[in-house]
C-alpha cells in the first residue's frame, strides 16, 4: 500500500513525488514513456530565477549542459513591435533543456525515496464500495497490474488519464480539452543573416497574436514562437499572415520548427475528492497569459503539500471534506487572479492592431501598470480607472477607436470583476460547492472563451 500514486513523471509530478517522500512517505510514481522519451515535444523551456527559488527547485550552474541559457524578462509589445512595456523587476529567467531537466528532477524523487516506473501506463481508477479513490490500474509490457494508495494523483497533463475516469458526481470536473481550451504552439528556431544584429533587442510578447520573440541558446538566433486555438495550422496562418508581416523581423534562416499543445481553460473548480487529487496541466494551472505552467502549477502544489502531509502524519484521511482548503486556499493565492484575467484579456484582444497601437502609444489599458503587471497581479484605483475613461474618450473623439471596441473592452472588465467577486466567495466545506458551482458555470457562460474571438475568415481558410 502506498501513500501516494502519483500518474505522470514530469514537471508536476517528479517535483511532487520528491516533496512528498522527502517527508518518508511512500510514493510511487507511474508514466508511461520510458525515460529517454519523456517530456520530447519541444526542447528548452524557461523559468524565472525568484519561481524556482520559491519552489526549491534545482538551478543549474551557468556552465551546466542542461541550462541553455539565461536571459532577463522581455517586454510586451505593440502589434506593430512599438511602445515596450516591462514587467516590474524583471527577473531574471533560465532557460532548461526539458526533457534533461525533468530526468534531474526525477533522480532527485528517488533519491528522496520515490519509486517510478517507466513504461507504465495508467488505466483506470480504483475505488471502493463507498466510491473512494483507492488506488489506480497501468498496464506495463507484461501486462495489467494495480497499486493502492491512499491517494492517486493526476499529474498526466492535457490527457488527464485518472481525473477523466471519475464518475460525473465527483467535485472534480472530469471534463476533457477540446481544441477551444488549448493553445497549440509553434516554436520556429531561426537564425539571422546579419551577423552583427542583437536579437535580444527584438524580444516581447505581442498580445495581440499570442506571439513572441525569446532566446533560442544560439547567440545569433531567436525563438519566434504563436499560440492559437484549433490547432497547428491556425497558429501558423497567424504568423505567417499577420505576425511576422505586422512586425517584420530581419532576414533569418529557420533551423528547426517545434510545436506543442498547453491547456488555456479556466482551472477546475475543485482538485480534490475523496483519495484524489488532479495537479499540474491536468489541473489548468497555466498562466492565462502566455499558457506556461511549470510553476504557476507548483502555487497548488505547495498549498497541497502542506495539506496532505499533515493529514498523513496524523493518521487522517485523505478525503475531500479534509483537504478542501486545498481548493480554498490556492483560489485565494491565484485562482482569483488568473481565472480573472481571462475575460480582460478578451477585452483586451478585442482591439484592432491599428487601435492596440494607439492605445499602446498612449498608454491606455496597454498601459505599463497593466501590462506589466498581468502575471504579478496589480488593483486599479480611482485615478487609473478615470484616465482610462479620459483616453478612451479622447480615442473615440478623434476616431482612434471603435465605440464597438470600447464596449467589448468594458465587457472584459465587467466580467473580471464578477469572476473576482465570485471566486472570493469559493466556498469553506463541500457542502456549499453546489451552488457556487451552479453560479461559476452561469458566469463563464455568459463571459465565453477565448477561442470565440478567433477571426471567422481563418477558420474559413484552414477549413473549419
Ligand atoms: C511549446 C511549449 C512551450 C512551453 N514553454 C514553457 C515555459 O517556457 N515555461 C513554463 O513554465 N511552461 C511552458 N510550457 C507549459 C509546460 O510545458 C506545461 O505547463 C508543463 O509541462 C506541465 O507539466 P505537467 O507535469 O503538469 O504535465 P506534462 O508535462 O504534460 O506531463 C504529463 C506526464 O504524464 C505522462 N502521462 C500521460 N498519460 C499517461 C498515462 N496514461 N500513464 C502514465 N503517464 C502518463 C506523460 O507522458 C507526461 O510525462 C510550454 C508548453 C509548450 C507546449
Amino acid at each position: 500500500m502506498y501513500d501516494i500514486l502519483i500518474v505522470g513523471a514530469s514537471t508536476t509530478g517528479c517535483w511532487f513525488a520528491h516533496k512528498m517522500a522527502s517527508q518518508g512517505f511512500k510514493v510511487l510514481v507511474i508514466e508511461k514513456e520510458e525515460p529517454h522519451n519523456v517530456s520530447r515535444a519541444y526542447d528548452v523551456f524557461h523559468m524565472s530565477r525568484p519561481e524556482m527559488e520559491q519552489f526549491d527547485l534545482i538551478i543549474p550552474d551557468p556552465d551546466d549542459p542542461i541550462r541553455a541559457f539565461s536571459f532577463a524578462d522581455s517586454p510586451m509589445l505593440s502589434p506593430y513591435g512599438n511602445h515596450p512595456k516591462a514587467s516590474s523587476g524583471g527577473p531574471e529567467t533560465i532557460g532548461l533543456h526539458k526533457h534533461d531537466y525533468i530526468m534531474l528532477m526525477a533522480d532527485r524523487a528517488k533519491a528522496a525515496g520515490a519509486e517510478i516506473i517507466y513504461g507504465a501506463s495508467f488505466t483506470d481508477l480504483i475505488f471502493d464500495e463507498k466510491g473512494k479513490v483507492v488506488g489506480g490500474k497501468y498496464k506495463t509490457a507484461d501486462g495489467e497490474t494495480q497499486a493502492r494508495a491512499k491517494l492517486v494523483a493526476d499529474c498526466s497533463g492535457i490527457p488527464s488519464v485518472a481525473r477523466t475516469k471519475l464518475p460525473d458526481t465527483s467535485v472534480v470536473d472530469n471534463l476533457k480539452l477540446t481544441e477551444k481550451d488549448i493553445l497549440f504552439v509553434v516554436l520556429y528556431y531561426v537564425e539571422y543573416l546579419n551577423k552583427d544584429l542583437d536579437p535580444r533587442s527584438l524580444d516581447g510578447f505581442f498580445l495581440q497574436y499570442k506571439s513572441w520573440s525569446a532566446p533560442s541558446g544560439n547567440p545569433n538566433g531567436a525563438i519566434l514562437g504563436i499560440g492559437a486555438f484549433y490547432g497547428y495550422d491556425y497558429a501558423e496562418e497567424v504568423f505567417n499572415s499577420e505576425f511576422t508581416k505586422n512586425s517584420p523581423f530581419p532576414e533569418y534562416k529557420i533551423e528547426k520548427i517545434e510545436k506543442g499543445m498547453t491547456p488555456y481553460h479556466r482551472s477546475v473548480y475543485s482538485f480534490v475528492d475523496d483519495g484524489f487529487i488532479a495537479m499540474g496541466d491536468a489541473a489548468f494551472l497555466t498562466k492565462p497569459t502566455c499558457g506556461e505552467g511549470c510553476t504557476s502549477s507548483l502555487v497548488q502544489g505547495e498549498i497541497a503539500v502542506e495539506v496532505i502531509s499533515k493529514l498523513l502524519k496524523e493518521g487522517k484521511a485523505l478525503s475531500k471534506d479534509n483537504m478542501w482548503s486545498i481548493n480554498k486556499r490556492y483560489m485565494k493565492a491565484q485562482g482569483k487572479d488568473f481565472d480573472s484575467m481571462r475575460p480582460l484579456l478578451m477585452g483586451i484582444i478585442a482591439p484592432s492592431c491599428d487601435e492596440a497601437e494607439y492605445l499602446f502609444a498612449n498608454d491606455i489599458i496597454f498601459s505599463q501598470k497593466i501590462l506589466g503587471n498581468v502575471d504579478s497581479g496589480f488593483e486599479l484605483n480611482a485615478k487609473d480607472i478615470a484616465d482610462i475613461l479620459k483616453g478612451v474618450l479622447t480615442g473615440i473623439s478623434k476616431k482612434d477607436l471603435r465605440p464597438s471596441t470600447i464596449g467589448k473592452i468594458a465587457k472584459g472588465l465587467v466580467g473580471s470583476m464578477k469572476i473576482g467577486n465570485h471566486y472570493d466567495a469559493y466556498p469553506d466545506s463541500p457542502y456549499e460547492f453546489y451552488k457556487w458551482k451552479s453560479k461559476a458555470d452561469k458566469l463563464w457562460k455568459e463571459i465565453g472563451s477565448v477561442a470565440d474571438t478567433c477571426d471567422p475568415a481563418i477558420l474559413k481558410k484552414i477549413g473549419r
